[in-house]
Formats: C-alpha cells, structure tokens, sequence
C-alpha cells in the first residue's frame, strides 16, 4: 500500500515532531511471529485476543491460492467458529468495506483475521474499525482528523500477509477509495492495529515474479522514503536501514526463485520493517503513487518503483553525504543512489518508465493535483509543489 500509514504518518509528523523540542511518540507494538509455518499460531492468537467467532478478510485471488482453506482447515480443526468474506477489489473501494461489514455482523463475528496483500489488510481493518463505529467512513479521513472519532471498541485483528511489501499487517491505517470523493483516503488509529501479525514465507512462495518484484520495490520505497523523511526517529531510522539491507539481500533473489524460503523470509521481514519505519512519515513518492493507482489502476509497488529514482534525484542535494553514503552501504552499492535503483528495477525486469504502463503527458496535470492533495509528501526533505509534482511524474514517463 499502500500507503495507508504513509499519511497518517505525515499527520503524525505534522501533529509530533515538525515543532522543535516537541514530543515524539514512537511505538513498536505489534506482537509478530515469524517463520515457516507460523500460520499454525493461529488458534493460539485468536484466543489470546478474545475472539470466540473470526471473520476471514481475503480476496478472490488469496481464495484461488487455496490459502484461506489453509486457514478455515485451521480453525476447523480446533473447532473455531469462522466466516469468509473476500470480495474486496485490488484497490480497495468504500462498497468492500460496507460488504465487509455486513458479513462480520451476519457470522456475528467478534475478531478479523485478514490475509493477503495490502489490499484485503487494510480492508479487514476498516471493516473492524466500521463494524463498531457508526460513523460514514469519510468522517474518519486522516486529513481532517478523523481518528478523533476512533475508539477502543474495534475488534481484535489478526493479520496474515501474503504479499511481502505493503508492512499493512503492522500498521496502524487503512486505504480506501471513497465513494463520494473518488480519491484515496487514508484512515488512521493505534486501535487498528493489529493484536498479531503472523509472517509465514510458506504462504508467499507461490507470488509471481512479477508481483514479487513490484511489492518488494513498495517495501524497499518504504524504507528509503522513511530514513530521509523529515522528523526524529533514530529507531525508524535504523530499522529503515535494517530493512534496505534486506530487500538488496533477498529482493532479486525472491523474483528470481520463488521457492527460495529464506530469501522470501528476509522479503517479508523487510516489509514489516519498512511499514514500522514509516511511522516517522514516508515522501513525495508516495504521493506520485496513490493516484497512479486510483486514477490509471497501477499496481501500488510498481508505481513507486516507476516514480522513486526521479525522486531520489530530486531530494538528493538535500539529505546530505552521511545519509546518501548510509543508503548506498545499505544496498550494497556505490555511485550514484539513483542509478543504483534504476539498476535494481531492470534486474527484476520492471518496467522502465510511466509510458509502459499507460501513463501519457496527457495524464499528468490531474495527476499532479491529486499527488498535492495527497499528505505524503509534506514529509519530503525537499519540499515540492504541485509543479514539481507534475516536473517528477515527466521524469518517471
Ligand atoms: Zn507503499
């Protein structure tokens, strides 16, 4: 995701840490079991958190793959009440979440476990999140406070990527194209995150190339975008790092064998740890991103992964020889950090430029005004206005 907690995080910033000698809230609270087979810790965790009746959030591709009958075979086997819901869309839209809703009350369910990528996690949260706030979801927008409205009350999620990139399944957000606005709104509170998060590499081994390599750029983006963001944050900064050295480690490894358990392993701790690093606030490439998806329907990763070299060049006077040189050690390279991404997307065979994706000239003054609107990028070391926006966007064509 997508990006998600990448606004609320710039709320975060706005509201925490752009005020010299503020406060600064930092929390890593998710509990996160890890490892080949974690899935089996279902049952456990449920309990745990108090649920006696879960609601499966997935999509229809999670279904194809034969992993949410992995999980009700799971729950059966320990004689867990539990109902499917999964008609959630690539790019999450309001009509999924209120489907949701009505699903979770008609099991009379009392705890979310939602698998997948970033798409059904965040729906799964802002079911939870709908499913005991009456509220129409856009009073919940980010960016006019609404996480005033969120109470305690949301159910318990678990969460159970099945993707490696989105970290959904420890943020605190949701993304969710409203009806009204047709833009993508970013819901944000602690209370939707998740109880648990499961990270089991068996459930990701079966991802197409394709799909690897797109997700894992939206985890690598997390991470770069996080460590040169505005605001202090020393443990996201680290973590950021921590992270990069995993996607220049296992990325390229994933997409090349699928079946390689530790280099998915390694992809899926990078993902967990580029969503915890960008509490402290994400960049102008995340806002270039979320219209590429909600307005010419690409896939979120792919769409950083188009965007971040023309934006890495962009910051790249700005955040300094320590920071570039600890990016470049990060991922194993040296030169120019910029080539040094564009280097990585050709070995994983992305696409090259905007245009390949559909993408024209034409495009881009509506683009632009959405990626201003969009909250990301006001944690951008550089600042940009809408015209750089629109200059950025030409740069990725
Ligand atoms: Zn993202």
């Amino acid at each position: 995701m997508s990006k998600r907690d990448a606004d609320a995080s710039a709320t975060l910033l706005r509201r925490t840490t752009m005020r010299p000698m503020s406060t600064v809230t930092w929390a890593f609270p998710t509990t996160i079991v890890f490892g080949a087979g974690a899935l089996g810790a279902l049952p456990e965790q449920i309990r745990r958190a108090g649920g006696t009746r879960a609601l499966i959030v997935a999509d229809p591709g999670v279904t194809r793959a034969g992993i949410v009958a992995k999980i009700v075979a799971r729950l059966e086997a320990e004689n867990l009440p539990h109902a499917v819901f999964d008609a959630v869309d690539p790019n999450p839209v309001e009509k999924n979440v209120l489907d949701g809703v009505r699903a979770y009350k008609e099991a009379k369910a009392d705890l979310i476990v939602t698998v997948g990528g970033g798409a059904p996690l965040d729906t799964g949260k802002l079911i939870a999140l709908k499913a005991t706030h009456d509220r129409p979801l856009v009073d919940y927008d980010d960016a006019t406070g609404g996480d005033r409205f969120v109470t305690s009350s949301v159910p318990p999620i678990i969460a159970i990527p099945t993707t490696a990139g989105t970290g959904s399944e420890v943020g605190r957000s949701g993304v969710v194209t409203l009806a009204a606005t047709g833009r993508k709104t970013v819901i944000f509170s602690p209370y939707l995150l998740a109880r648990a998060a499961l990270l089991d590499p068996d459930l990701t081994t079966s991802l197409p190339a394709r799909v690897t390599a797109a997700t894992g750029f939206d985890a690598l983006t997390h991470c770069l975008e996080a460590y040169v963001s505005l605001g202090d944050h020393p443990m996201a900064d680290a973590i950021a790092l921590g992270g990069l050295e995993l996607c220049a480690r296992y990325l390229a490894r994933a997409v090349e064998t699928g079946s390689d358990l530790e280099a998915r392993g390694g992809m899926m701790k990078a993902a967990m740890m580029g969503a915890v690093a960008f509490q402290k606030g994400l960049g102008a490439c995340h806002s270039l991103a979320h219209p590429l998806s909600s307005e010419k329907g690409l896939h979120h990763g792919l769409a950083n992964a188009l965007c971040l070299p023309a934006v890495v060049r962009w910051n790249a006077d700005i955040i300094g020889a320590e920071k570039r040189d600890h990016l470049l050690r990060a991922l194993g390279a040296t030169g120019d950090l910029a080539d040094a991404i564009v280097a990585l997307r050709g070995r994983l065979k992305l696409p090259s430029g905007l245009r390949e994706e559909g993408v024209t000239e034409a495009d881009i003054s509506k683009l632009a005004d959405k990626a201003f609107e969009d909250a990301c990028h006001r944690s951008n070391p550089r600042p940009v206005t809408r015209d750089d926006l629109a200059t950025l966007y030409r740069a990725s064509l």
